[in-house]
């Protein structure tokens, strides 16, 4: 098989989360040369396979074979993968069997390596994602398997094939602050004491305000008022409480403390409470470690063109990699009908993409 009937292969599997499509059992067949570790959870399904060349680095490769339901729209059968003008038409043709094809193809191409090459697969990205990476990973760490890099294929070239690369994500905080003031008759305001009236001069200070400067990873760190709310809906009655919330998609440099030394200072002197609950944390694979490097430099070998370094976008797997202190990257297709119907991607990039898995093995190798 070449990487395009790998890839049709994969595409042809009902494979909706949680259903791994029986993919599973195929590639255990398929990567002769690895040890298959299976890791189930109730319906889900996830592997973890490698192999030991000799001494030195783990290069994993990460991703699901899951993709979300058809749902309407589609010119074709949205799992038989459809050819038309140099394009394959497929349910997870973008997000992501395109990546999980490219790398299991230049896994099993891989004839050196100096130390150990992984792959790692889930069936649970697009579901809950309780059950998927997550255990893998908690698996590995109790043996002391974890890898020392890991390259998620999610795709993430914007416009052509190779100009970005995902090194990281904001974080996510959200935040409510009560405000507690006097409740009391609108005629008598001296007697009451009116939270709107108070957080009026604090406002501007705050709404839309940037935390941080931002860096060449992060945009700056700005909060972002959601809801304010006060009042009973009567013009009479000035209210006792105030209700705002907020949300902060943040880089590494703002946490929760420095949200909160903030609000500290913007409201001294009044009556608040503060909660802070941070939904996801920022992380950063730095340009200087030895996986973006060399991804970078495979990409502009093939490609002919220097991927840009991006933050930006929804969450992914690589969240799950980075909380274990691991390099993270994730490379892999241009993204622009993922979860839509007539999901597709290009036979070229798939095949650029494999070109690229497989000089990184090298180059990571050396
Ligand atoms: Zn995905």
């Amino acid at each position: 098989m070449n990487v395009i009937e790998l890839f049709k292969k994969l595409l042809e599997s009902h494979s909706v989360t949680p259903d791994d499509g029986k993919i599973f059992d195929f590639l255990e067949g398929y990567l002769d040369g690895f040890t298959f570790i299976r890791i189930d959870y109730a319906e889900v399904k996830n592997v973890f396979a490698y192999r030991r060349f000799g001494e030195g680095p783990h290069l994993c490769f990460a991703g699901h074979v899951d993709v979300v339901p058809a749902g309407e729209g589609w010119e074709s059968d949205p799992f038989v993968a459809t050819e038309k003008e140099g394009y394959i038409y497929a349910r997870g043709a973008q997000d992501m069997k395109s990546g999980v094809a490219a790398f299991v193809q230049a896994l099993k191409d891989a004839e050196h390596f100096k130390g150990t090459l992984s792959v790692l697969l889930t069936s649970d990205e697009e579901g809950p994602a309780k059950h998927g990476t997550v255990e893998v990973l908690k698996y590995l760490k109790e043996r002391g398997m974890l890898p020392d890099a890991v390259v998620v294929a999610e795709p993430t070239c914007e416009t052509s094939f190779g100009d970005a690369i995902k090194v990281g994500r904001r974080g996510s905080i959200n935040g409510v602050i009560e405000l507690v003031g006097k409740q009391g008759h609108a005629a008598y305001p001296e007697k009451a004491v009116n939270p709107v009236h108070q957080i009026a001069s604090v406002l501007p200070k705050i709404a839309g305000a940037f935390l941080d400067e931002g860096d060449e990873y992060f945009a700056p760190s700005q909060i972002v008022i959601t809801d304010i709310r006060a009042g009973i809906e009567t013009t009479n009655v000035s209210p006792g409480k105030l209700k705002m919330m907020f949300n902060v998609r943040n880089s590494t440099r703002t946490d929760v403390s420095a949200i909160e030394g903030f609000m500290a200072q913007h409201l001294e002197g009044l009556n608040y409470t503060l909660r802070l609950e941070p939904s996801a944390m920022p992380f950063v694979t730095d340009a200087e470690t030895p996986i973006v490097r060399a991804l970078s430099a495979s990409i502009a070998e093939v490609c002919g063109i220097t991927p840009k370094h991006s933050t930006a976008g929804g969450t992914s797997d690589a969240r799950f990699v980075a909380a274990y202190g691991i390099d993270v990257i994730e490379f892999g297709v241009i993204n622009d009908t993922i979860h839509a119907p007539n999901e597709r991607t290009s036979i070229h990039e798939v095949e650029q993409l494999h070109r690229v898995f497989g000089r990184l093995i090298e180059r990571f190798g050396l």
